[in-house]
């Protein structure tokens, strides 16, 4: 007999945007529900881990681990621990049901890849000698603590203490426990210790030297000790001035180039922008509209290269010289840079018509509008890790001189994985007298988006990064609201107004009491009080690592605020004791005394005229 089994529901999608937090070798993946359930309520999710090298992919190692498992998943969330330092590993999870586990319809997969860090600080500190002889000394240390894989074994590494000009050569010793006894060393000599520890993940860095000695211990007379401060002090100084010639030389060696010094601007496009041959590219569908014409979906098909998808702009017919070349410039800016969160240049068609530039495409689109449309969808630390994306471009960014002057959630691009790259590396938009765009105010020397700019950029055309910091923080509010339109329906008068007299934006609903702080800080009126990028990417993965700091919400100080600037809402009458506590509650205070020689002396009075 033939036993026909019917199943009445579909296969479940895949899984949508995830979004993976590196920590050291641990990594915390979190994910959204696919679009399609495939009409069942029992979705689960299993993790499937393989370690990537060259073009080739093995699983993972048994010794990785999984919480709150590999399989059977009923959350979004998976913490895997026990990975290699610095290697790359691609991740898919697989979008079960019930009904797949007997049937045969394979699982909707979504896959990422991410790399874990080089370094894998397993710190081992506080040496200490706890028995000595004349050619013995035994020695213990502290355990690390705060590590995510148990430590297999430690390594000490030993020398005799000698003068520089006599090397004497490291011995290794390993030791299972925080312990070591050294035998057969000379009499009444100093040695120089260092210890690290081996976990799954490799070898932690070696602690700090510590000096000891074997037995009669040796004295080291004071004016010895005087030497080595003053050689230390020398050496130190030394050290700071290569520190500080290296960072300057480094920062020489990558800079931006502005694509209008060149004699002819068609020489920046062939140095920076890989030309392509039209015949490589198909176009699918139109997009969206750029500032010289349309920006559409197509395929780019290198030969020996795989397909992929690119988002194509185009230069509309009709174009002068001069539109040629500010629509290319773009092309000449972006090809300059290469980073993860900054979009990538594929290259650019100028050899026949229509002119077109290819850049890598994100499947989501503007983050602002892909932020309106999916409104409270997305955890807080989601929000963190999209918004330390766009800092990490910025910081990039900004160590390569280059200054956006326009950074915004319109001009930031989401792909699939979640991963937000800035964008919009056109001037044009700041120079197009007859450009109907709202968002861009005439001002003297050029179009300003009002609401996103520095105060001193709006003065008197200060750009720089830490204007580009401002926005930043403009574009954090953006992110922590959904797309909410900063400062609402303000004019932008009413903007520049509130803030010379020191207003910001509140924090928007539910936004951790931190990332407003931060915000306020980018704010910040001194240009040169507001942080760095650097210090925001380092600042937002604190709070990544530390999920329960982004609980408190609400303001951390009790910066000015403004009525218009304050979406919260009042207190209602009958929550103030007395006429001037709700006057105080409505920012409404400098009415008081004619208030009380109206007559209004009472609550009870004033919510008489208001009923009435
Ligand atoms: P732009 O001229 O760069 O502001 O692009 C106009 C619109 O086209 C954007 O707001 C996006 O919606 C879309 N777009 C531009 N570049 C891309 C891309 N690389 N991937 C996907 N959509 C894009």
């Amino acid at each position: 007999m033939n036993l026909t089994v019917c199943y009445c529901t579909e296969p479940p999608s895949g899984a949508r945007s995830i979004i993976a937090q590196v920590n050291d070798t641990v990594v915390t993946l979190e994910w959204s529900e696919p679009l399609d359930r495939g009409g069942r309520s029992d979705l689960t999710y299993s993790i499937k881990c393989e370690r990537c090298g060259g073009s080739s992919c093995v699983p993972c190692a048994d010794g990785v681990t999984y919480r709150p498992g590999q399989a059977d998943i009923i959350g979004r969330r998976v913490v895997i621990r026990g990975l290699l330092p610095h290697t790359t590993y691609t991740f898919t999870i697989l979008a079960e049901k019930g009904v797949d586990a007997v049937g045969h319809v394979s699982p909707a997969s979504s896959t990422v890849n991410i790399t874990t860090s080089r370094d894998v600080a397993v710190p081992v500190s506080g040496i200490k000698r706890t028995k000595a002889s004349e050619t013995t000394v035994s020695l213990s240390w502290a355990s690390p603590s705060q590590t995510h894989h148990s430590v297999l074994e430690y390594q000490l590494r030993y020398s005799l203490k000698v003068t520089k000009k006599h090397k004497v050569k490291d011995v290794y010793v390993s030791s299972r426990s925080n312990s070591v006894v050294l035998n057969g060393l000379a009499r009444a000599s100093q040695y120089q210790v260092q210890v690290r520890a081996r976990t799954a993940a490799g070898y932690g860095h070696f602690s700090p030297f510590t000096t000891i000695s074997t037995l009669p211990d040796v004295e080291v007379p004071p004016s010895h000790l005087l030497l080595t401060g003053v050689l230390v002090a020398v050496g130190l100084l030394v050290l700071v001035a290569v520190v500080i010639v290296a960072v300057f030389c480094f920062r020489g060696i990558k800079v931006y180039i502005d694509p209008f010094t060149y004699e002819d601007p068609n020489e920046a496009v062939r140095e920076f922008a890989k030309e392509i041959d039209v015949s490589f590219v198909k176009i699918e569908e139109v997009i969206g509209a750029g500032e010289f014409g349309e920006v559409c979906r197509g395929r780019l098909k290198v030969p020996g290269k795989k397909e992929n998808y690119v988002a194509i702009k185009t230069l509309k017919g009709g174009y002068t010289d001069k539109q040629r070349r500010d629509f290319l410039s773009e092309a000449s800016i972006m090809g300059q840079f290469q980073h993860p969160n900054i979009i990538h240049l594929e290259g650019v068609i100028t050899a026949s018509c229509p002119v077109m530039i290819l850049t890598e495409y994100m499947e989501n689109g503007a983050l602002d509008s892909f932020l309106r449309l999916n409104d409270g969808q997305f955890t807080n630390i989601q929000l963190v890790g999209m918004l330390r994306g766009i800092a990490s471009g910025m910081k990039y960014l900004s160590e390569m001189s280059f200054v956006h002057r326009d950074l915004a959630a319109r001009n930031i691009l989401v792909n699939s994985n979640l991963v937000c790259k800035v964008s919009d590396f056109g001037l044009s938009r700041f120079l197009t007298e007859n450009s109907s765009d709202p968002t861009y105010t005439s001002s003297l020397g050029g179009k300003i988006p009002i609401r996103w700019t520095a105060p001193e950029a709006i003065a008197f055309r200060k750009f720089t990064s830490a204007s580009d910091v401002w926005s930043y923080g403009i574009v954090m509010w953006e992110v922590m609201s959904f797309g909410e339109r900063p400062y609402w329906d303000m004019s932008n008068q009413d903007v520049i107004n509130a803030i010379e007299q020191d207003y910001r934006l509140p924090p928007p609903p539910e936004c951790p009491a931190s990332l407003h702080q931060l915000m306020l800080d980018c704010w910040q009126k001194e240009r040169s009080s507001r942080p760095r990028f650097c210090a925001i990417v380092s600042a937002l993965d604190r709070l990544i690592r530390n999920p329960a700091s982004l609980k408190i919400t609400g303001r951390l100080t009790d910066g000015p605020s403004h009525p218009l600037l304050d979406q919260r809402p009042l207190p209602t009458l009958s929550q103030c004791r007395s006429v001037s506590d709700w006057l105080r509650a409505i920012k409404m205070e400098r009415y008081e005394e004619r208030f009380l020689l109206a007559g209004f002396t009472s609550i009870e009075l004033i919510s008489h005229i208001c009923t009435e």
